[in-house]
């Protein structure tokens, strides 16, 4: 890294964010809580120790960050968790973040979700102006699904799915590739997204956090799920418009659009627009970095938010080039300590 941090300079609130390497950072992710109602295998280990509830930021506090990236030229906001469903009153949280919508500072707000919840809360968030959303479905199999997250109901996943398309969101299901658990399955979950008029996007396993199993039991390199689908799909290449770590391609035979994201690969940093703010209030630069900025303490000293605009500014100026992932057979331990769940995915 060639990069030295630039000498403290107090922000404005009028500032854009833009990192050393000319990357502009307009899209922020919140974790809104660390508890989850599944635990799945390559997320979590199955007794974990979740953080005491002082350690959290308030949805007040969350909304201030949020609104302060808002501020800062942030377009798009993902909330996601652990299961962001689960953290008591999360609605108001959209209904707050709402107003940025409306004002059109924010162009969208949006959710990854397990689905456990949706069921209850989709037309609820339609009418936030929460537009698309992802749920993550690994497999169509219900003991598969039972055996990939411990403890989650594949029907009521589907009945959330279902209450969000009713809703008239736009669901984009994701996946993570597991070997020996799904990976015969892909053309069953091309064929019920794009049946639904739902984008799937393919995840390889990203080595965060220890979750009792081996990670090189689990991976599977999408360069050979991707040949393998090719024996029997037509796959076109699209342009990228995510700036994120997804390559899509249309099948001709559905219609339909197919996501890949390999994480483990470099060639998406280049174009990295996005930083992530955990439940406790630390902003992670690179989701595959330690480095972090702690704003709970920002946010915390003052009621003002002038602090906080300074914390996030010198927390950019050390946005990392890129990520330090590798999966290696000799490596015992995950090359990132905390959990999906903590960082959000
Ligand atoms: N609970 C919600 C869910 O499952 O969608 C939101 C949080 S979850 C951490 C976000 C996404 O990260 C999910 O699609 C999940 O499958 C994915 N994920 C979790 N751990 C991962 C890992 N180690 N490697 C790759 N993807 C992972
Ligand atoms: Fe929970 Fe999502 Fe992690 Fe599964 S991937 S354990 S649903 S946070």
């Amino acid at each position: 890294m060639t990069f030295q941090p630039t000498d403290f300079v107090p922000s404005r609130a009028s500032d854009g964010l833009v990192d050393p390497f000319g990357r502009t950072v307009s899209y922020l992710r919140i974790s809104v809580t660390d508890r989850c109602d599944f635990r799945c295998v390559y997320c979590m280990a199955e007794n974990m120790t979740f953080l005491p509830k002082k350690d959290l930021l308030s949805l007040e506090e969350l909304d201030r960050v949020a609104s302060a990236f808002v501020q800062r030229g942030t377009r798009k906001l993902r909330i996601t968790g652990g299961e962001p469903l689960v953290r008591k009153d999360i609605m108001q949280l959209f209904a707050s973040l709402s107003r940025h919508l409306r004002s059109g500072a924010l162009e969208e707000l949006t959710l990854t979700t397990n689905g456990s919840q949706l069921a209850r809360y989709a037309a609820e968030l339609a009418s936030y102006g929460v537009k698309r959303i992802n749920v993550s479905v690994d497999t169509l199999d219900p003991d598969k699904f039972r055996a990939a997250t411990r403890w989650g109901e594949l029907d009521k996943v589907m009945g959330g799915i279902d209450a969000a398309l009713a809703a008239g969101l736009h669901v984009k299901i994701n996946a993570v590739a597991l070997k020996g658990v799904n990976e015969t399955e892909f053309d069953d979950l091309i064929r019920f997204s794009h049946a639904r008029g739902m984008d799937l996007t393919l995840i390889e396993t990203m080595p965060l956090g220890d979750v009792d199993e081996d990670r090189t039991d689990q991976y599977l390199p999408l360069s050979r799920v991707r040949a393998d689908l090719m024996d029997r799909w037509t796959l076109i290449d699209l342009p990228d418009q995510t700036g994120g770590p997804a390559r899509y391609v249309r099948i001709a035979e559905t219609g339909g659009r197919l996501g890949f994201i390999t994480p483990l690969t470099h060639n998406f940093c280049e174009s990295c627009n996005r930083v992530r703010l955990t439940c406790t209030g630390t902003l992670y630069m690179c989701l595959g970095q330690e480095d972090a900025a702690d704003l709970r303490a920002a946010v915390r000293a003052s009621g003002d938010d002038a602090l906080l605009h300074a914390a996030i500014t010198e927390a950019i100026s050390r946005k990392p080039k890129g990520h330090d992932f590798i999966i290696d057979r000799r490596a015992q331990k995950p090359a990132v300590g905390r959990h999906m769940s903590v960082t959000g995915g």
